[in-house]
Order: structure tokens, then sequence, then C-alpha cells
């Protein structure tokens, strides 16, 4: 188990340290290298040194070693998985379930090019349009995916020319060592670079002036900040951020059968999922039969530390979200019916009762704000397009699911939902060659994808006159 960062192309120690908790028992299990700001300084001057000769390469020979590191994680992958499921909590399959996509992630991206381009030729000029990178990127990233957000950032930002410094969440840094681990084997010096902190390096990383890029991905509050510090270098910037899903049944589906599809999309990762399900709209003819499927299938659900066979909804992954999901569950009481769940359970760790609430109003909090945990208000609507407006009434536009068995209809309703991603009878479904991100305050650009790949680049157009 790596502790050490990466700076420099070294596995160094930090100025400091900072110990990482098992959200499964709450116990901490490893303390690790944490930086300080001269060591930012140190990672974020190692990029910039590495930049010139990283940048000359052709993305065959950046594309090798992007594989390369596919390769090294890959031979390693049950002990990664392991280690995700520890320090994020998310069941066994689910770990693997990420470190392969992750792993595939790196492999599609290093198989990516952005040759030169005659966009224009005729007798009097030719005009070519190079893609080129921008300099040193911040990847900068949440808790709830630690290992896959961080390929999904380095993979593109490394194979267009880029060099890296990305810093993980503080309650989950220690997928990100592992991947410095065998970064280090593999990149020349400064190329990547992996710092970590205690949540107060994200804005001077991000606001700092040789960073020519920022990716971020994480809540809609801290996106703002990292908004707001690009302005004086008008920085590059993608924003990958939070969500507040609507699920849209339609009255022509069977709620035995569309209920297990449902409780998957809202309690996958025990609800830590950006794409997540967080809001059900069931039309009055079935609302009461879907709540109680929903209901049984969250009685029945097996919630257990994620190390453990069986287990098919982990803990909350930290203290603070764990307590932010008992206020969701207090408005829940209140305003509304809860089905099942409703508490934490009294044991070790992070652990909430999957949580089905019905006859909530769209005021309460559960419904308005992003829960990120086990709790699934359950709503009821009698008109499709009274449906539809409340589903788009939220300052988030992220992703949304509609259910129906006439795909015709489903794919007019999918037509009417401001979200970047709208799926009809699946969820979740997100090829990398599949640009991804947010509408309204979900986010400002793409990731995956070929637009998320000329998101690390800029168009450098030469004009050449022929005669
Ligand atoms: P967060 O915003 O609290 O933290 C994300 C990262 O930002 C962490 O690494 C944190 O240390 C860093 N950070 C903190 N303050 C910063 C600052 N001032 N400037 C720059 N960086 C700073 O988010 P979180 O709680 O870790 O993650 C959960 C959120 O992420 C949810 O809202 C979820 O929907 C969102 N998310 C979005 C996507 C997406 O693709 N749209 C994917 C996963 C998660």
């Amino acid at each position: 188990m790596n502790t050490r960062m990466l700076i420099n192309g070294e596995l160094v120690e930090g100025a400091a340290t900072l110990d990482v908790v098992n959200p499964a028992n709450g116990k901490v299990f490893a303390t690790i290298a944490r930086a300080d700001e001269g060591q930012l300084e140190e990672a974020v001057a190692a990029a910039r040194a590495a930049f010139p000769a990283w940048s000359k390469l052709t993305y065959e020979e950046r594309g090798a070693m992007v594989g390369k590191l596919a390769d090294a994680l890959e031979a390693r992958k049950e002990e990664l998985a392991q280690l995700l499921t520890r320090e994020q909590g998310k069941p066994a399959a689910q770990a693997m379930g990420e470190v392969i996509g992750g792993i595939y992630q790196l492999r599609f991206y290093a198989s990516q090019r952005h040759e030169p381009q005659i966009i224009k030729e005729d007798a009097k000029s030719r005009i070519l349009e190079h893609r080129t990178p921008l300099g040193v990127v911040a990847a900068v990233t949440p808790w709830n995916f630690p290992f896959m957000m961080v390929t999904q950032k380095i993979g593109p930002a490394l194979v267009t020319g880029n060099t890296v410094v990305a810093k993980p969440a503080p309650t989950t840094p220690m997928c990100a060592l592992f991947i410095a681990e065998e970064a280090a084997k593999i990149f020349p010096a400064g190329v990547l670079n992996v710092i970590v902190d205690e949540n107060e390096l994200g804005g001077p990383l991000t606001a700092h002036p040789d960073i020519a890029k920022v990716s971020f991905t994480g809540s809609t509050g801290t996106g703002r900040k990292v908004y707001a510090s690009g302005a004086d270098a008008l920085k590059r910037i993608t924003l990958e951020l939070g969500g507040n899903d609507a699920a849209i049944v339609l009255d022509d589906v069977s709620p035995k059968e569309i209920a297990p599809k449902l409780f998957n999309g809202a309690m996958i990762n025990a609800g830590q999922v950006c794409l997540a399900i967080k809001r059900v709209y069931a039309p009055a003819s079935i609302y009461d039969e879907l709540c109680d499927e929903l209901a049984q299938l969250a009685k029945d659900a097996v919630v257990d530390d994620g190390a453990n066979q069986g287990a098919q909804i982990g803990p909350v992954q930290n203290r603070m979200q764990y307590e932010k999901v008992l206020g969701f569950l207090e408005d829940a009481r209140e305003n509304g019916t809860v089905l099942a769940g409703g508490d934490r359970l009294d044991r070790d760790g992070y652990f909430i009762a999957p949580t089905v609430v019905k006859d909530i109003p769209d005021s309460a909090r559960l419904v308005r704000e992003e829960q990120f945990g086990p709790v699934i208000p359950v709503l009821k609507y009698d008109d499709i397009d009274e449906v539809i407006a409340r589903a788009n009434d939220s300052e988030y536009g992220l992703g949304g699911t509609v259910w129906s068995a006439d795909l015709d209809r489903g794919v007019e309703v999918a037509m009417k939902i401001d979200s970047g991603t709208v799926w009809v009878n699946k969820h979740l479904d997100l090829p990398f060659d599949v640009p991804f991100g947010g509408a309204k305050q979900s986010g400002i650009g793409r990731e995956g994808g070929d637009e998320g790949v000329s998101a690390y680049t800029q168009k450098h157009v030469i004009n050449v006159a022929l005669n």
C-alpha cells in the first residue's frame, strides 16, 4: 500500500500526514503523506518543467505510456479493488467494476489521436488546424469514485500532451496514490504529480497562475469557487458537478418489473453517484404499488461492509456526508411517510438503512437538494406536462431517466428533460466515446468522447498563402 505522494518523478513523504478512515468501521487504516503549500508549489513547478518535452512527444509515444499504466494497474487489480472498498466503502463487485472501468478508460484515451487537419484548401491558401495541449492541468476529484474519476482526467490530459497535478478528495486518497506508485515507474519526472491535502489545497491549486486548465469534479458549491478562481487568468475549466436526477415512470410500466431498476439506480454506491436517481415520479395509477415494491427492496437489501460477501449497499463514505444524510432523514420523517429504513444502523461505521419515502412535498429538502445517500423520495403525478415541469424545476440538470413500455413516448418525454444525459429504460450507460456532462448548474463542458479529449487542447490554425 503506497502512502507517499508523487512529485517530480519521486514518491515522497509529506510535510504533514493524513489519517485515512475505513467508513465501514470508522477506524483509521492508513496514515499517509500530506502536502503543504510548499509541496504544492514543487508539484506545479515539476509539471511546468516537464511540459515542453512531454508535449513534443507524439500521440503514439504518450499513448503507449498511458497504455502501460493501464497494464500495470490491471496486473494489480485485485489489490486495487480491495483498497477501493476499504477507503470508499462500496461492495467488492462494484469496486472491481470501477477498477476495470478506469483501466479501460485509460486504454480508450491511450488510443485517441488528434492529427492536424486541413480544414480548407484552394488555389490561394491552405489552412491547417492543429490541436495543441494547454500546459499544466489541475485534476481535482471527489470521493465517490476515487479511482475512475482520476483515470477519467489523467487519461485525456496526458495523451494530448499536458502535464498534470492530481489532487484526490481527502477522505479517499489511496487509489490516487496507488496510481502514483505505478506512474512513477512509467512517466518522465514531473509529467504526472499526485498530491494529498486535507481540503485546503484545492483552492490554491486551481487558482495557481501556472495552471492552464482545471478539470474539476465535485459539488456545485465548490465548482462555483473553482470557476471564480480561474477568472483572473482566464483558465480553461471543465466542471462536472452535482445532480438531482429525476426518474419519470410512465403509466404503462409494471411496477414490479421497474422497481428493481429504479432501486438499483438510486442505491448504487449507497446513492453516492452524481447520476444516481435522486427523485422518482410515478403516476397516481401505480403510485402506491410502486412505493410498496421499492420499500420491499429496501427492507430486503443487504447492508454491510463492502468487503463482506453478499453486501449490496455499503456505508456512506465519510462522517460529514453521513451527518448530512441523517439531516435528510429528519426532513423525510417530518415531511413525508417513511416506508422503509429512515435511520442509521446501530453498528460502527457510517451505515444508513436504505430508505424509501412517499407523500413528501416538492418543497422538501429531500426533493430539492442532492441527498447523495441511500434515501429515495417517491412523488405522485397526474399529468405528464406537469411532471416534466416539476422534474425541470431544479438548478441541477445532470441526468435523468424515463421508463415506459412505449419507446416513442419515452423518447418524447426524455427530449423535454433539461439535462446533459437522459436514459430511456436504462441507466448509467456511459460509453467512453460518448460525451457526458451537465446542463444548468450541474456543470460546464463535457468529459468522454472526442469533446472530452478536445477539452484538454486548443485549436491552433496555420493559414498559408499558396501564391
Ligand atoms: P467537493 O466539492 O466537496 O470536493 C471535490 C474536490 O474538491 C475534493 O478533492 C476537495 O478537496 C476539493 N476542493 C475543496 N474545496 C476546494 C476549493 N475551494 N477549490 C478547489 N477544490 C476544492 O465534492 P465531494 O463532496 O467530494 O463530492 C460529491 C459531489 O461531487 C456531489 O455533488 C456529486 O454529485 C459530485 N460529482 C459529480 C460528478 C459529475 O461527473 N458531474 C461525478 C462525481 C461526483
